[in-house]
């Protein structure tokens, strides 16, 4: 039976404001100056890093000999001992960190000279925590789940004035849980709300999106951790979500029985990489792959 099968976007996909404003200093960057390199990759996406790196882009994990030049630093923010140190290497500075996470360090720096612990939600290796925890003068707990929250009860870590922000790109969900958690065990909680609108705004339209849909596709690198969360989130609401990072790895077989497909991006995917995945899920031979419930 030769059927159609219908693919429904997400409202947004492609790259955030923040991602495309990186990119944008980057190029602009790489057209005026010598010498340009960066701490770690721009975005969590091969084939725009690929790109810049055509273009002279150089990354480093660490400064070693740097001396000179000039660094992008990525919309994740930057530790400020880091900025600091460049500084002294004589390292001219091209700032691309998002302003939705100069927001967050700054949330951040308000709480503690109120005088509050100040308690992040997000994962302790992201860089945009690690920049978050740098602007501080007194040490961040970091928390991730709910275990980590009783670990760091446990240890007498958690203090009973505490002043909470959230990583930008974490699921306000997760957040919720940890934070209905802490109500029980300190005296005094304030939160600044730090999560990224558009993040959230493609979060909520996903999983309204995975509710109605056969499958989900999420499309994105898998070193993204948005597009991770965004996949997992996904998955709660329709089992059969499937996260590829190009058109390339999609398998015939997973789309069996699947008429109506959903499909959303991470932050740091190129539209036209969702693009390619629409039309070749749209193209195949729907014989090749039989639809039940042909619309
Ligand atoms: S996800 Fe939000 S916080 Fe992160 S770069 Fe994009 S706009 Fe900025």
């Amino acid at each position: 039976m030769k059927t159609k099968r219908k693919v429904i976007m997400a409202k947004e996909v492609g790259f955030c404001f923040g991602v495309k404003r990186a990119i944008n200093l980057t190029r602009q960057a790489l057209a005026e100056k010598q010498e340009v390199f960066i701490l770690g990759d721009l975005v969590h996406n091969k084939r725009v890093t690929d790109e810049l790196e055509g273009k002279g882009l150089r990354k480093v994990d660490e400064y070693e000999g740097e001396k000179g030049g000039t660094m992008i630093i990525r919309a994740h923010g930057l530790p400020k001992a880091k900025i600091q140190e460049a500084h002294a290497r004589g390292i001219e500075i091209v700032d691309a960190t998002c302003p939705i996470v100069l927001r967050a360090q700054e949330a951040a720096q308000t709480l503690e000279q109120d005088g509050y612990q100040v308690v992040i939600i997000g994962d302790h290796n992201h860089a945009e925590i690690k920049g978050i925890c740098g602007a501080l003068q007194q040490p961040a707990l970091v928390i991730d789940n709910i275990e980590e929250l009783y670990e760091a009860k446990a240890q007498y870590k958690l203090m009973r004035k505490i002043g909470v922000i959230f990583q930008t790109t974490h699921a306000l969900e997760l957040c919720n849980k940890i934070v209905n958690e802490m109500l029980m065990m300190c005296k005094e909680i304030r939160i600044i709300n730090t999560i990224c609108r558009p993040v959230q705004n493609r979060q909520d339209d996903a999983i309204q999106l995975a509710q109605k849909v056969d499958m989900m596709i999420v499309v994105g690198s898998r070193t993204s951790a948005n597009t991770m969360e965004l996949a997992a989130l996904c998955r709660h609401y329709n089992p059969k979500t499937v996260h590829v990072q190009s058109a390339e790895e999609l398998l015939p077989e997973i789309f069996v029985d699947s008429a109506v497909i959903g499909l959303a991006s991470g932050l740091s995917t190129p539209e036209d990489l969702v693009e390619a995945v629409k039309v070749k899920l749209l193209t195949w031979d729907a014989e090749a792959i039989p639809v039940l419930n042909a619309v």
